[in-house]
């Protein structure tokens, strides 16, 4: 059942959305060759406990995720665990992902970044074609439009650009819980699913993969990588549905 959001939640959604945005900016300037994914982590949840937010992912699931960001490298594809033995080395590709809770209601987003410079034009182009796929998709976010109609955007980009999109891992709606309905697919036709109408907030997440779309699960039970080790990019906005089309919440400038 999708839960639509009053402006009132949407207000607090959006300041959710700043809190996460103002986490993702203090976490990249701390990426550098030397330090590790758990400093990053520390960073992030410093400054979320700062903004007097919580930060969503520790504790989530089961087992619990024991850390406040996620820290996914090279052909690792999501819900990577920052670790203290994860030493960021140059040319590493790092996918980051943020989620803080401000008065109850999450705001979820993801980036990708390479330490220092990027270890080939294939890596360059996989992050730039993810990044684009991402606002392809949300390009496609008005009212009236089907939620489908973002998950084809998607598709198309990646897939245009000789790449594959993860498909057992999904975008979501998102709001008092940080997973809510409707799932949105980074794949298949457009012109089905849900109407797109105001009120809907979502967290769209291209997952591209250099390589076969196909996943394995780490034995930490958390970490997704690539089954045939390409690299694998992420991006992700959390995003609603206005009367005139839509609103990023969690904008980076
Ligand atoms: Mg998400």
């Amino acid at each position: 059942m999708i839960v639509y959001k009053s402006p009132a939640e949407i207000e607090k959604m959006r300041r959710a959305g700043r809190i996460v945005a103002g986490t993702i900016r203090a976490v990249l300037r701390a990426v550098a060759p030397g330090r590790t994914t758990k400093d990053l982590d520390r960073v992030a949840e410093s400054y979320i406990r700062e903004q007097g937010a919580t930060p969503s992912f520790l504790g989530y699931g089961n087992p619990p995720f024991p850390a406040s960001i996620c820290t996914s490298l090279n052909d690792e594809i999501v819900h990577g665990i920052p670790s203290p033995k994860r030493v960021l080395r140059e040319g590493d590709l790092l996918s980051l992902d943020f989620g803080a809770i401000w008065e109850g209601y999450h705001a979820d987003a993801a980036v990708t970044v390479f330490v220092g410079d990027p270890p080939s034009d294939e890596a360059e182009k996989l992050v730039r074609v993810t990044r684009e796929a991402l606002e392809a998709g949300i390009a496609q976010i008005r009212p009236g439009g089907r939620l489908s109609d973002i998950s084809h955007a998607i598709e198309q980009t990646a897939l245009g650009a000789g790449f594959q999109v993860v498909r057992e891992y999904v975008g979501h709606g998102i709001g008092r819980r940080l997973h809510e309905d409707p799932q949105i697919p980074n794949y298949g036709p457009p012109g089905r699913g849900p109407e797109l109408r105001p009120g809907l907030v979502i967290a769209v997440e291209p997952m591209v993969n250099a390589g076969g779309w196909e996943t394995v699960l780490r034995a930490d039970q958390w970490t997704v990588a690539t089954a045939d080790g390409s690299l694998s990019a992420h991006f992700e906005h959390t995003i609603a549905v206005t009367e005139d089309g839509h609103e990023v919440l969690t904008v980076l400038d």
